[in-house]
């Protein structure tokens, strides 16, 4: 099954249902699938074939999903990228990404300008008109092909003839870019069969169903709202709420306004819902499901935040590489707060040591996965594709335990790990304390090079208002902690660096820590 197969099937059944809602727009399923197979064909008119890659530098909109599932549907690899990143960051993934066209906000036609010298197999931009006054100043969008200029709505507004490529579900549907454990990004290659299955098998385990509404506003560009907020949704027919940004303020209100049933998040959004006054719980009341992954939800936020809303987290786990579920807290067995639940169908999740053998129950080693989720590999990159891979099994480079009743929980990245005087301290257990305290808002912990230790632990926190002092976090981290993980020293910041998915970055705190030291 190829993944924008999906679509047209999903287009049979509930062609007159809402795909989606987006501002003041919205498009039924006939007509989404539609759309997709009006680009799909001017794709093919561009001369853009089965085998090319194109890049879409989009934030959350109608766009995206047309342009991804237009791509796919002509077997055209789609390499969705953040669109704030640096003109550096894009040039990089363009070109190691071999990117023949990209689908580019009008805003950033300047910066594809003037990086495209560097990228000489860039043969077209298909620009999406955001209503600015000003794009229409930046260039003369025509619909011919001789023109690198492209206008998005011409290329879904007249019909052409389409011809069906000779799909395989071991083509590569998506490349993400990924910085995984170290070095520069690599190209993580999703396959049909990778994005589907894993769509299709947490739509079940979910319960995900047409009459679910769920709010779309984790970056459509990042593997965890493409399978979980746009694809799962897609494949069962429900609709989506695509905000183009998240605000507290709006997600509340279009919980409301659209009786949303599924809320998808990261840790954060969760912890800024939260934080809001003025925010209303019982517009929340027809949720039925709150979705958390990504990164950890201390077990403090998660407490808090469903007796506020009066509704359950699930919280689940993946990485780019495994499209990315595999493991989630199961609805027809116990919630476990601070667990990322159990393996998914089809996917099987184990803990090993250094040798890659499994280690006992309750012991902590590195989570491996295998399943039809699992990569192709990384695009260009045999060397690391082989240290990733091995005998079948996607290394995560993430520290997990599972309890016996097989829920798993991840105790760190591996990297992050601090070693005191030769005892380990995960970062994640001294910032699940701090979470708990009710005047600290957030929290991140990491290890900095000690003369005595080999390494200190580091804490740095947000704080409500402006009454704690650092000693008053020492004393209280030391009623709780054993000592070597009690923080050495700790910083007061306004608030803590993130990444546009909302994850906390524990490496530019380092970088900020090392040039101030
Ligand atoms: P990405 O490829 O950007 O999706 O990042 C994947 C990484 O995010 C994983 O390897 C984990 O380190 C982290 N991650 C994802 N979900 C969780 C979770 N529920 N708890 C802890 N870490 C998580």
């Amino acid at each position: 099954m190829n993944a924008s197969l999906a679509l047209e099937q999903t287009a049979i059944e509930y062609a007159e249902k809402t795909a989606y809602t987006f501002l003041e727009t919205s498009a039924t399923y006939g007509e989404l699938n539609e759309s997709v197979t009006r680009f799909a064909a001017s794709l093919q008119s561009l001369g853009l074939q089965k085998g090319d890659h194109i890049a879409l530098l989009l934030g959350n909109s109608p766009h995206f999903i047309v342009a991804l599932y237009g791509a796919m549907r002509a077997g055209i690899t789609v390499i969705p990228v953040n669109p704030v990143y640096t003109p550096n960051e894009i040039t990089y993934i363009l070109k190691n990404g071999d990117v023949k066209a990209v689908v580019l906000l009008d805003l950033l036609v300047p910066l594809a300008e003037s990086i495209q010298e560097h990228l000489p197999l860039l043969a077209h931009y298909i620009v999406c008109e955001s209503g600015d006054e000003r794009a229409a100043s930046y260039h003369p969008i025509e619909e011919t092909p001789h023109t690198k200029m492209k206008a998005f709505s011409k290329m879904v507004g007249f019909p052409q003839p389409f011809t069906a490529p000779d799909l395989h579900e071991e083509d590569t549907a998506v490349i993400l870019y990924t910085s995984g454990t170290t070095g520069k990004p690599k190209g993580a290659m999703l396959t049909h069969k990778n994005i589907f299955s894993n769509a299709r098998d947490i739509a079940d385990y979910l319960a995900i169903s047409s009459t679910d509404r769920m709010i779309t506003v984790l970056p459509m560009f990042h593997v965890f709202c493409l399978t979980v907020a746009l694809n799962a949704p897609i494949v069962r027919g429900a609709e989506m709420v695509i905000l183009p940004a998240f605000s507290p303020k709006e997600v509340f209100k279009a919980a409301k306004e659209k009786k949303a049933t599924i809320f998808a998040g990261v840790p954060t959004m969760y912890n800024f819902l939260l934080q809001l006054p003025e925010s209303d719980p019982a517009d929340f009341s027809t949720v039925r499901l709150c979705i958390s992954g990504g990164a950890s939800m201390p077990v403090s936020l998660l407490e808090q935040f469903e007796k506020k809303c009066n509704v359950q987290i699930s919280e689940g786990y993946g990485l780019s590489e495994a499209s990315p579920v595999t493991a989630f807290n199961p609805l027809d067995k116990p919630r476990k707060a601070g667990s990322i639940g159990c393996s998914i169908s089809n996917v099987e999740n184990r803990i090993v040591d250094e040798a890659g053998d499994a280690v006992q129950t309750g012991q902590v080693g590195e989570l491996i996965v295998r399943g039809p989720n699992v990569m192709k590999g990384y695009y260009k990159m045999p060397e690391e594709t082989a240290a990733a891979i091995r005998d079948g099994w996607l290394y995560t480079g993430d520290l997990a335990r599972q309890d016996e009743d097989g829920y798993f929980y991840i105790v760190d990245r591996k990297k992050d790990l601090i070693i005191v005087g030769g005892y380990n301290v995960y970062p994640r257990e001294v910032e699940e304390v701090l979470y708990e305290h009710d005047d600290i808002i957030e929290a991140a912990v990491l290890g900095a090079p000690d003369p005595d230790y080999g390494e200190a632990v580091l804490a740095f926190v947000v704080q409500k208002g402006e009454s704690l002092t650092k000693e008053d976090v020492l004393r209280y981290c030391k009623e709780r902690l054993v000592s070597y993980k009690v923080p050495a020293s700790v910083e007061f910041l306004k608030e803590l660096p993130k990444n546009t998915t909302g994850k906390i970055l524990r490496r530019s705190l380092k970088e900020q820590l090392l040039n101030n030291s």
